[in-house]
């Protein structure tokens, strides 16, 4: 129903809403002025929102299921997606409205056009709800496919091979190596809908040039979609280079503390897409949040909205520290004897590394040459002579880092991507994504990097 046509009541409302509106657009005009660590600390939460919360300087954690509302005209209002409000929790939240303001003014920093975000319960979540918009019978008549870097994270390879290929029937096309452009324009046409890639990919740490493929993507009217969860926006703003669509998982390295899981989509405004209405073109996160979020039924947990957004204060220096311990483990494995090859895009003789230090860098840390730090993230894989048993010893060896199927932590942590995360994907699916049983993917965390590497040499070298 056009707004026009409600009743005075509700009239009264809408205008409210407005106002609303308003008010946090100054303050997230303010805000986008700022550099990335106060953004990191503030979001939009500002001293007006304080006192209108007891003055609480934390955000607040709003547990309630629903909003209870001053009359029926202010609940058709805010039913109508009038006003802002939010109604009930599966559809929005407050605590929830908070993390995706701060998410999309970090994914957005250094952008010029406008972001929005929405925030889900598990970065699978995100992937799903990103994507699924996309595949809905519309004209051109045919069969459709999609473009997809084949070194990804083992539940997007299970998404699309199993969910959308076996499933549906969806022509995913692989890209093999996801550096090479060529191979990615051989597989676009006329019927893709949309090009998907992690940058780094995990766990390989394969990377690729956003802004070449994002140009590609666009030749052909469709959207680009990068999971940049290995990097965060601290390291890589993907909108920035080109990219319509970011989605995370949210669980990984923006909180690196663990003690939640979430997921995002973050999108600029005036995305391309041959298919869809125009609301989903026009903010496309939002359109995620009010309709398919609503309907599908994604929510996060306010309260683990709360425990992200404070871990996204330190986002910066964390990713900063982590990755310089990463870069020290690396060279350890590189020159180890007991280890065959090391993919971490920080090391000079990796496939990866000439992209990778041209688009990973720490923001806000420039010198005054105007050159950022490169800093490469925390995750780096390795394969161990001997082959996959020998690998086994070593894992079971280990005294400090644990032992889990996690990434993007604090802690230490050690997984064999072949008997865990890449395990149900099968022995082709794995050899697609070059995953051999002698990788053992490690998530360098916090501790000193010496303490690190001394568990990983006594594990190597065994007694
Ligand atoms: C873990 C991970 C996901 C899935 O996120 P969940 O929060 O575990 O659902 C997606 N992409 C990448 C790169 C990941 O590492």
């Amino acid at each position: 129903m056009a707004k026009e046509n409600y009743p005075p009541g509700v009239q009264n409302y809408i205008v409210r809403g407005q106002k609303m509106l308003a008010d946090e657009a100054t303050q997230r005009t303010r805000m986008r002025s700022k550099r990335f660590d106060t953004i990191a600390v503030h979001g939009i939460y500002g001293l007006e929102a304080a006192l209108a919360n007891q003055g609480s300087i934390n955000e607040p954690v709003y547990l309630s299921s629903a909003q209870h509302f001053e009359n029926s005209d202010h609940m058709e209002a805010a039913l109508a997606y009038l006003m802002p409000s939010w109604a009930y929790s599966r559809i929005a939240n407050p605590t929830l409205h908070y993390l995706e303001e701060t998410l999309s003014l970090l994914e957005g920093y250094g952008f010029d056009e406008e972001v929005s975000c929405c925030a889900t319960g598990s970065g699978m979540a995100a992937i799903f709800l990103a994507t699924n918009p996309f595949l809905v019978d519309s004209p051109p008549k045919g069969p459709f496919n999609i473009v997809v870097s084949s070194k990804c994270y083992g539940g997007t390879f299970m998404l699309f091979n199993e969910r959308y290929a076996k499933e549906r029937g969806i022509d995913v096309r692989w890209v093999k190596d996801p550096l090479d452009l060529k191979e990615w324009e051989s597989l676009v046409d006329q019927q893709t809908r949309f090009l998907f890639a992690e940058m780094p990919s995990n766990p390989t740490l394969a990377v690729f040039d956003i802004c070449a493929v994002a140009l590609l993507a666009h030749q052909f009217g469709v959207p680009l979609i990068v999971d940049s969860t290995i990097a965060t926006p601290a390291l890589l703003r993907p909108l920035c280079l080109g990219a319509d669509i970011v989605v995370h998982s949210v669980s990984k390295s923006m909180n690196a503390g663990g003690l939640a899981i979430a997921g995002a989509v973050i999108a600029r405004h005036q995305i391309p897409s041959r298919v869809g209405p125009d609301e989903m073109r026009e903010n496309f996160a939002l359109y995620l949040k009010l309709l398919p979020g609503r309907d599908f039924g994604p929510a996060l947990s306010p309260l683990s909205a709360l425990l992200i957004l404070n871990e996204l204060h330190t986002l910066r220096s964390k990713l900063d520290l982590l990755s310089q311990n990463c870069m020290e483990v690396a060279r350890f494995l590189a020159q180890h004897s007991c280890v065959t090859a090391v993919y971490y895009p920080g090391l000079p003789g990796d496939a990866g590394h000439t992209v990778a230090s041209r688009l990973m860098r720490l923001v806000d840390s420039e010198n005054a040459c105007d050159d950022a730090l490169p800093r490469y993230g925390h995750l780096l894989s390795f394969r161990v002579k001997g082959g996959a048993t020998k690998a086994r010893i070593f894992f079971d060896r280990l005294q400090m880092i644990m032992r889990a199927t996690d990434l993007g932590r604090i802690k230490s942590i050690a997984t064999i991507p072949s008997i865990s995360t890449h395990q149900q994907q099968g022995d082709q699916g794995r050899k697609l994504a070059d995953i051999p049983g002698d990788l053992v993917r490690l998530n360098v965390g916090g501790e000193h990097p010496q303490d690190i590497i001394e568990d990983l040499d006594q594990a190597l070298m065994g007694p």
